[in-house]
Order: structure tokens, then C-alpha cells, then sequence
């Protein structure tokens, strides 16, 4: 299927490796030009690289933290206008609701709610003079199912998803689309990171810890980048603009609800 989006331009926040490298790596497919971020510079740099060779599209490694002000700021000089934006950043540390405090609260709101709200406050102005814009924010499944240890996540997503459902209908006339991609159980360092903790909280090993999670998704299986992306790529595209305030969940069935 032609995407019909080749020839934009696209930031990718939080993008040298797992779900935010198959958003990026999908949009390229599609002939979509990058801006792509991360901390790391090293990885960042090397996924550009490979990105625009495999592709053939300009991809443009800014490194800094999409968190922080300045971070923002780095990438918006660099870019802008997008036609595009994914918003994503790392998910807050696993824990008890009795283990955080202020602090915590407000490094995940800004890592996971105040981000995105920033960049996309940045750059739906022009995507509304343009007539056309695509907005899709990398959450997760615990905006609709809570996980008791990502107490963090659950709260910092469930502000960000409240944001999207008001601010999608006021700029849905214009042509822009705002919707949320629900990541469930990925194969990244991430889920990587957390079949760890279980692993050392209980005492057994990696291999049993994942088979323990993959035995609860109906799917039996981790979901990947590449399948992940896609969908990014296809809510980004020309097809998608009836698809308006969206939290579309990619858990394998994980979330057991009807609707
Ligand atoms: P990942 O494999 O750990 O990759 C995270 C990417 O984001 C890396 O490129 C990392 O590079 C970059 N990054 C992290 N913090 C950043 C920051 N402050 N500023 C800029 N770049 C940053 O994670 P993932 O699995 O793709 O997860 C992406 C998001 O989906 C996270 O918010 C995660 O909580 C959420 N999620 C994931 C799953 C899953 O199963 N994988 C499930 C539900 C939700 P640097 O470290 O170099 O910055």
C-alpha cells in the first residue's frame, strides 16, 4: 500500500532503538525524512546512519533529552515545522505507590505527559496552517489496564491520554490527527529491563521470568519493532485522517476487555 506521505518530513522522538527505531524505520520505508533523537549520541548517530542508507531518506540525529526544555528546543530548531511528530520517551523505573515521591512524580510527568504536550504545542500551529499534520504518541497498555509496579507510567500516560482526547477534537478540522499507539509487551531493552526485576525479585532466572510474562499474553509472544512501526507509519498516513483521538492498543490480547 502506498502510504502516500513520501517527500515529508518527520521528528521522531526517543528513536535510536526499540518501539520509537520501528516507528522511524517505518516512516522511512514510506520515504518519510527524519529527525530522530535519543541521549546516547554514539547509537543515535549510528541508527541515522543505517536508517538513510537502508532507505534512502535524509535522517538527522539530534541528541539531547526530549524531557528536559532544552532538549525540546534542540530538536525544534533543527526541525520546526514536521508534517509528522511521534512523541516517545524511556518509561519511568518499576515500584510500590509508598516508594515515590514529588520528585519522581514530576521526572515521569515530564518524560511522559509534559514532552509530548510541548512538542506538540510547538508544532501543530504550522501543521494547522498547512492543513495536514500527523501526531502519534507512544504510551502504553496501562492507560487502560493498569500495572500496579508502573504506578509512575499509569499516571503520567493516563494525563497525557486525558490531553490528546480534548485537544484531537479542536484540531481535527484542520486536517491534523492526534492518536496513541498502547504499546503491551514488547521485545526491547525495556521489557528486557523489567523481566529483570522480576528476576532478581523473585529469584529466578531471564528465561523464566519472560516465559512467566508471554504465558499471560493470549498472543504467546512479545510483539515487535517492526510490527509496532507499521502502525505508526499507516496512523501517519494519507489514509489514516478519519482516525481521530485514538488509543490503539498493540498487546497480543493482553488487555482482556470487549471493547
Ligand atoms: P527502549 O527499547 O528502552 O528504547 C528507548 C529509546 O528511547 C532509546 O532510543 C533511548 O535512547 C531513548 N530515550 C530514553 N529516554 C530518553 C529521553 N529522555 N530523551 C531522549 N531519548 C530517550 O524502550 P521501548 O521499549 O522502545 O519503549 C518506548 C516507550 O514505550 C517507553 O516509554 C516505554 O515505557 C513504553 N512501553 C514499552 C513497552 C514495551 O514492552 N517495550 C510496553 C509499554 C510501554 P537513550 O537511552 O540513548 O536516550
Amino acid at each position: 500500500m502506498d502510504l502516500g506521505i513520501k517527500g515529508k518530513t518527520a521528528i521522531v522522538c526517543a528513536a535510536s532503538k526499540g518501539l520509537g527505531r520501528g516507528c522511524a524505520e517505518a516512516l522511512a520505508e514510506a520515504g518519510v525524512n527524519l529527525v530522530i533523537n535519543a541521549r546516547t549520541e554514539s547509537t543515535l548517530v549510528e541508527t541515522a546512519a543505517a536508517i538513510a542508507a537502508k532507505y534512502g531518506v535524509s535522517v538527522t540525529p539530534v541528541a539531547c533529552d526530549i524531557s528536559t526544555a532544552e532538549g525540546q528546543a534542540k530538536i525544534l530548531a533543527v526541525c520546526p515545522n514536521p508534517d509528522i511528530l511521534v512523541n516517545n520517551a524511556g518509561g519511568p523505573p518499576p515500584g510500590m505507590w509508598s516508594d515515590w515521591d514529588r520528585d519522581d512524580f514530576i521526572k515521569a510527568l515530564d518524560a511522559n505527559m509534559l514532552a509530548p504536550i510541548a512538542m506538540m504545542k510547538a508544532v501543530l500551529p504550522s501543521m494547522i496552517d498547512k492543513g495536514w499534520g500527523r501526531v502519534v504518541n507512544i504510551t502504553s497498555q496501562s492507560v487502560k489496564s493498569p500495572i500496579a509496579v508502573l504506578g509512575l507510567s499509569n499516571s503520567a500516560r493516563a494525563g497525557l491520554t486525558g490531553y490528546v482526547g480534548g485537544t484531537s477534537r479542536q484540531v481535527a478540522p484542520y486536517g491534523v490527527t492526534i492518536n496513541n499507539m498502547l504499546p503491551g509487551n514488547h521485545a526491547t531493552d525495556r521489557i528486557a529491563s523489567l523481566d529483570q526485576g522480576v528476576s532478581s525479585a523473585q529469584g529466578i532466572s531471564m528465561d523464566e521470568a519472560t516465559a512467566q510474562r508471554v504465558e499471560t499474553i493470549p498472543a504467546r509472544r512479545y510483539g515487535t519493532s517492526a510490527e509496532f512501526g507499521a502502525m505508526c507509519a499507516f496512523l501517519c498516513s494519507q489514509h489514516a485522517g478519519y482516525i481521530v483521538g485514538q488509543n490503539i492498543l498493540l498487546d497480543g490480547g493482553s488487555v482482556n476487555s470487549t471493547m
